[in-house]
């Protein structure tokens, strides 16, 4: 594994991280869901992203964690960075959705008994939100990283204009805001309308979350929908649909160049997005620890030529460009 610095911050992270969204919720198996931590710990993953919805059902990805913290991972947590979030609806009424000081002290005060800790070490606000002013939401996470409660914070999804005043207004109080995590893969290429730079302008880290477009950059749906995948099992924003045929022209062209450079598509995929210094990290989802470890063999080759590049850009950019 290699680690990079997180933006101006003494935090590293590894160029590979673990997110929790899907396949460690209560209604997944324990035991392959902690054995997807061990092995990804034991590949040098020390990064596990989280957020307070992570299941399903809600809530049940952190406890999850929480029980592998007790038990495999017992005498590692200061070998650990574990982050949550909240920002999108986690509880009915007023008080559980979005940027207010309420909702997100109540919500990490949660994420803590359920993940069994007394701190996370990044604290991220999961999404803008346009009702509650921006002074209200970056005091609560200064509030958040004086009270102990997490020892970094950061934002989600943020576009460049609320990056700059949410970078601004938390430095004004003295509390860095050392992440962004984007959506970030060669479908989805908004972090390049400007985003990048002015995270490097505000010495930002980033993690890029669904590198792998959610699994379609991956040899997963090459020839039909496997009925293990998430397609298949309609647990995210991933369906049928957006399997095209263009779609699926566009992947078979990535898999051939990957061949090409001896890599599977999902290692192409993964190259991609940290070819850019910018990038700290690719925040990845797995179904199985095979699919850990071919990703972290990405690392091995992250270069690529100039006609590489532009080849990739051709084909996503063929009709169909944008999930
Ligand atoms: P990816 O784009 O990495 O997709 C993960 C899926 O790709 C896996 O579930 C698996 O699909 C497939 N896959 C992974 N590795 C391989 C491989 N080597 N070969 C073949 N298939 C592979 O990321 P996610 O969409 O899962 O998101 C990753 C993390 O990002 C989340 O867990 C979360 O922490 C974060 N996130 C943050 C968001 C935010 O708003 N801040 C929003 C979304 C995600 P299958 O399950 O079908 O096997």
């Amino acid at each position: 594994m290699t680690y990079a610095r997180v933006g101006a911050s003494g935090l590293k992270l590894p160029r590979i991280a673990l997110g929790l969204w899907h396949n460690f919720g209560s209604i997944d198996r324990y035991e392959q869901s902690a054995q997807m931590l061990t092995r990804a710990f034991d590949l040098g993953i020390t990064h596990f992203d989280l957020a307070n919805n992570y299941g399903p059902p809600p809530g049940s990805a952190e406890e999850t964690l929480g029980r592998a913290l007790r038990t495999e991972f017992r005498s590692y947590r200061d070998e650990l960075v574990i982050s949550t979030k909240a920002g999108w609806g986690m509880w009915p009424g007023p008080y559980g959705d979005f940027g207010s000081r309420k909702y997100l002290i109540a919500s990490l005060d949660q994420s803590l008994k359920r993940l069994g800790l007394d701190y996370v070490d990044i604290f991220y606000h999961h999404r803008p939100d346009p009702e509650t002013p921006l002074e209200e939401t970056m005091a609560a996470l200064d509030h958040i990283v004086r009270s102990g409660r997490a020892l970094y914070v950061g934002i989600s999804s943020y576009d460049k204009e609320g990056t700059r005043a949410a970078a601004e207004l938390l430095r004004t109080m003295g509390t860095r805001c050392i992440i962004h995590q984007p959506p970030y893969s060669m479908f989805n290429r908004s972090v390049e309308q400007g985003l990048l730079q002015e995270t490097q302008r505000q010495q930002m880290g980033v993690i890029a979350f669904s590198p792998l477009s959610q699994g379609l950059l991956t040899d997963r749906y090459l020839s039909a929908i496997p009925t293990d995948s998430r397609i298949a099992k309609q647990t995210g924003f991933l369906n049928q649909a957006d399997l095209t045929e263009s779609r699926l022209a566009q992947l078979q062209a990535l898999s051939k160049l990957a061949q090409e450079r001896g890599q599977s598509l999902a290692q192409l995929a993964l190259a991609w997005v940290l070819r850019d210094q910018a990038v700290t990290s690719a925040l990845i989802g797995a179904s199985r620890t095979s699919q850990i470890e071919s990703c972290v063999a990405a690392l091995e080759q992250l270069t690529f030529s100039q006609d590489e590049l532009a080849r990739i850009d051709a084909i996503t950019q063929s009709p169909d460009r944008g999930h």
